[in-house]
């Protein structure tokens, strides 16, 4: 027996099918071993549906099934692995509101965000089917001037893809978008929080035409013994990671044995400086836009505001003003602004580091206390006069909690800022636009938002140095992650 999940959507809301909840091997959908993972809702705590366990063997099943399908999908036309792409994100596209739905009913997050994201994670489709047919290589001539230099990209091959729990689609699209746009084969497992999401997505690449076996999906309980037992296969040859820097360290170790490709989009810490010569509306509005996106669940988030003292007590007086009039509520009702966070672990975590800064004395402006109730939810919360060893500057928050640090000089917000051992997303606000570009320079981060509050972009490499992670997703470089250059010296 198959299982399949119909969500139940708003009025003139619907999917052309119902979510298929087993696991995706070759040409056929398996219940597995017949175990099953509970999917939650996080705005009621109840169990919405529930999709296979699966094993380590169904991991290794689903690598025969990518090993069978990746000479054909390697030699597929680019033109005709870009049109599969291109059909997926037009049919994601049409169905943007019921799938945001969907991610607002296992993720918790409010529909404006979960709409933003279906339109981010569908333009990987569109992005990567632009980047298939242009998979340039190179022709030079060898410096000593007897022979020609031929490089060509080569897809890298049977590809590991794992993905957290607070960007469903997105995550999974970044992934599995520029993979087939190469010519790998793959095996997606998506986090055991909100697997409903990619499967909805696997579906419709089946619907527009992806041959069997080059998209795979096991969901699981058990990521360490699967991930380890796979990257000790030595067919598979690449591994792309998105979540946690300790998950991210022990896929690090796994990976060595077999020499395995890895990319890791990791943690974040991000610093958001403002500077006595910001503009103060335009500093509000991209703190609200940096730190509320996705609830503040996104390794982007803005995580540590870090204001020059000129313009200090202003920014700290209208932020909390603008967070304290955000409406918290069910993902799925329309009006919410802050929606549900992912689950009890998550409300004890943000509880936690609000706890400690309030015992060293920080001041709350507003928030600062769990909702106690049905489903899992946490207030907009601002705070100011962070000590600088409080945890607050150290910990994800991954939650909707601003904290303030005061400085006096810019140098000293660099050096704040870069206190860290993180390095993904940074945020700058001056009015001096050159001694902003200068300043970038010296900011420890992949990616910096200069007056601008949103960084993320198909068209850009994301990515993070320092612990945040290896390699980058979007633009051309998320292609090349997928690749491996094939060099052939011509005697011409
Ligand atoms: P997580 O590391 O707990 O889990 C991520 C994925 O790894 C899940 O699918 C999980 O099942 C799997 N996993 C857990 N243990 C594993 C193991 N031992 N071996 C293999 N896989 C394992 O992270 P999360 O809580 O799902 O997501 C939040 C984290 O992700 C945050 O740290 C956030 O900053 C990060 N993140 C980073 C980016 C980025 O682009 N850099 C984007 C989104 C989220």
């Amino acid at each position: 027996m198959t299982h399949s999940f119909a969500p139940h959507l708003s009025a003139g809301t619907s999917l052309p099918f119902d979510i298929p909840t087993d696991l995706l091997i070759g040409d056929a959908w398996s219940a597995g071993n017949g175990e099953r993972i509970p999917v939650i809702n996080p705005s009621t705590g109840e169990i919405l549906t529930s999709v296979a366990n699966g094993s380590v063997a169904d991991a290794m099943a689903a690598v025969d099934a990518a090993e069978k399908a990746a000479a054909s999908w390697a030699a597929t036309p680019p033109r005709a692995r870009a049109d599969i792409l291109m059909a997926c994100f037009r049919r994601m596209i049409e169905h943007r509101d019921a799938l945001a739905e969907l991610i607002s009913l296992e993720n918790g997050k409010a529909l404006s965000y979960a709409r933003g994201e279906i339109t981010y994670a569908a333009e990987f489709f569109r992005w990567y089917a632009e980047e298939a047919v242009r998979n340039d290589g190179e022709l030079a001539t060898a410096p000593g001037g007897a022979n020609r230099i031929l490089v060509q990209y080569e897809p890298i091959g049977i590809s590991l893809l794992i993905t957290p729990w607070n960007l469903p689609a997105a995550m999974a699209t970044r992934k599995i978008a520029p993979a087939l746009a190469a010519g790998c084969t793959c095996l997606l497992k998506p986090s055991e929080e909100t697997p409903l999401t990619a499967l909805a997505i696997a579906q419709i690449l089946l619907d527009v035409g992806l041959p069997a076996g080059v998209l795979n999906v096991v969901t699981t309980l058990e990521p360490g013994p699967l991930a380890s037992a796979v990257l000790h296969d030595p067919r598979v040859r690449k591994v792309s990671f998105t979540g946690s820097t300790p998950v991210g360290r022990k896929l690090l170790h796994e990976s060595a044995d077999q020499v395995v490709s890895a990319s890791m989009e990791l943690g974040g810490n991000a610093p958001f400086v403002v500077l006595d010569d910001a503009d103060l509306d335009a500093a509000v509005a991209g703190a609200i836009a940096a730190k509320m996106q996705h609830g503040g669940e996104s390794c982007i988030a803005a995580n540590r505001f870090i204001v020059q003292s000129g313009i200090h007590d202003a920014f700290v007086e209208a932020l909390a003003a603008r967070m304290g009039a955000l409406k918290v509520g069910p993902g799925t009702s329309p009006d919410t602004e802050c929606g549900a966070m992912i689950n009890q672990a998550a409300i004890d975590k943000i509880d936690r580091i609000v706890e400690a800064a309030k015992a060293e004395g920080a001041n709350v402006h507003v928030g600062g206390e769990p909702q106690r109730g049905q489903g899992f939810f946490y207030p907009p919360t601002v705070i100011s006069g962070i000590d600088r060893q409080s945890p607050i500057l150290r910990e994800e928050i991954f939650g909707p909690v601003a904290s303030i640090t005061r400085v006096d000089t810019v140098d000293e917000a660099i050096a704040v800022a870069n206190d860290t051992e993180f390095g993904l997303g940074a945020y700058l606000y001056t009015g001096d636009l050159k001694a902003g570009l200068c300043l970038t320079g010296r900011m420890e981060s992949g990616m910096i938002g200069l007056n601008r509050a949103v960084l993320s972009d198909p068209a850009g490499p994301f990515g993070g140095v320092k612990q945040s992670g290896l390699g980058r997703e979007g633009s051309h470089h998320g292609l090349r992650e997928f690749t491996e250059a094939k060099y052939v010296a011509v005697e011409w």
